[in-house]
């Protein structure tokens, strides 16, 4: 467990709306510990409480490699999002939020929506990414995908010798509100994009509407393809599927995942593929609540996710001169900054 890396972990219940549900504060060095509420039928109580704590940790190191001055949260509430979620569920849930003072900030995620956020901001302040007639920014994940396919395009003039996606073969898992929006951008661009999903309906509608290639989710891995880009779920690299993988670069929005970052970050680097942070490249929605804290500027919005192109330069360079692999090293740049700013504020 991770539990020894965390600043504070709260669990959360009320039987009369139902609501079970963890918020996990891993750090908040750099400042209020911001990250989105995720809604999931977690198959255990034990298995949610281990993806609170690694999706803290990523909201971590996402806003200090971003150079953000926000530090790592994340809530997570157990049970299906299409039939347990309610109002009163929801301002339960932001409730709890508001008894944190502040010290957590939350945001839509997986099972979420900003009608969500909505019900969660009636009862609290800390929470962004609400809708536009309430003040905020509305649905990070535009720019989200903005982030990716900047990420992308760093991944592949790395790769490639130029960061042009026309006629690359992209292949996109999992098309919710990230993966449809970036289907959108690279098919704009001239990509080759074959998609997946578990929902049939979704991917007959998308297949329809841009003329993609559909691939049924088991056999995504083993697509010939030169990206590979997971926008469903964590830990999705692993020994089954990296053995399957042909591609060159692996670059999504999906948070955690390797389902073993050292362990698999380095196989990746031993087969000669590129992995993309996640936590850099999906740190798009982040940057643009970050704004939103701020008084919303989209200028300056795009000019942070654009810049996700030159971090992700240095991390592919700092990789090869130390031979360690981009995983590794992005984490590595992420604790650093925390530690010198930890350095700071504590008057060293
Ligand atoms: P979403 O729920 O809208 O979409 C997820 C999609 O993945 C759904 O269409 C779902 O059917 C599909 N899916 C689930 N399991 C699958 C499987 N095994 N194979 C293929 N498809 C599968 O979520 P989203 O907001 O698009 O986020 C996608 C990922 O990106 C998540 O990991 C999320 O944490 C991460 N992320 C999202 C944002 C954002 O702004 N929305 C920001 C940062 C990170």
């Amino acid at each position: 467990m991770l539990l020894n890396e965390h600043e504070q972990v709260m669990f959360c219940s009320d039987k009369k709306t139902g609501l079970k549900s963890i918020i996990a504060i891993h750090d908040t060095t750099l400042g209020p510990a911001l990250g989105g509420c995720r809604m999931w039928s977690y198959v255990s109580e034990k298995t949610a409480l281990l993806d609170a704590l690694r999706l803290s940790r990523g909201m971590s190191y996402k806003a200090a490699i971003s150079g953000l001055n926000l530090g790592g949260g994340k809530a997570i509430i157990i049970g299906n999002s299409a039939t347990l979620k309610s109002e009163k569920l929801m301002r339960r849930f932001g409730r709890f939020v508001n008894n944190l003072g502040g010290k957590y900030i939350t945001a839509e995620d997986v099972g979420m929506t900003t009608r969500d956020m909505e019900f969660v901001r009636m009862e609290t302040p800390h929470v962004v990414g609400v809708p536009e007639h309430m003040g905020g920014s509305g649905d990070p994940s535009p720019i989200t995908a903005e982030g990716v396919l900047v990420g992308i395009k760093a991944s592949l003039k790395h790769q490639f010798g130029s960061d042009d996606v026309k006629d690359k073969r992209i292949a996109i898992q999992g098309l919710g509100h990230v993966g449809e929006y970036l289907l959108k951008s690279l098919v704009k661009e001239g990509a080759i994009v074959s998609i997946t999903d578990i929902n049939e309906v979704k991917i007959k509608e998308l297949v329809k509407e841009y003329k993609v290639k559909a691939v049924s989710p088991d056999k995504i891995y083993q697509e010939d393809m030169d990206v590979f880009a997971p926008c469903a779920l964590g830990a999705i690299i692993n020994n089954e599927t990296i053995e399957q993988l042909k591609c060159k670069i692996i670059a999504g929005s999906a948070n955690n995942q390797l389902a073993d970052e050292l362990y698999h970050g380095n196989l990746l680097k031993d087969k000669g593929i590129l992995y993309a942070p996640d936590f850099l490249i999906n740190a798009g929605g982040l940057m643009n609540v970050y704004s939103e804290m701020n008084g919303y500027n989209k200028n300056h919005v795009m000019a942070m996710v654009n810049n996700i192109y030159t971090i992700c330069t240095d991390i592919y360079k700092r990789a090869n001169q130390e031979n360690i692999s981009t995983a590794i090293i992005a984490k590595q740049m992420a604790e650093e900054r925390i530690k010198n700013i930890k350095e700071i504020k504590n008057g060293l």
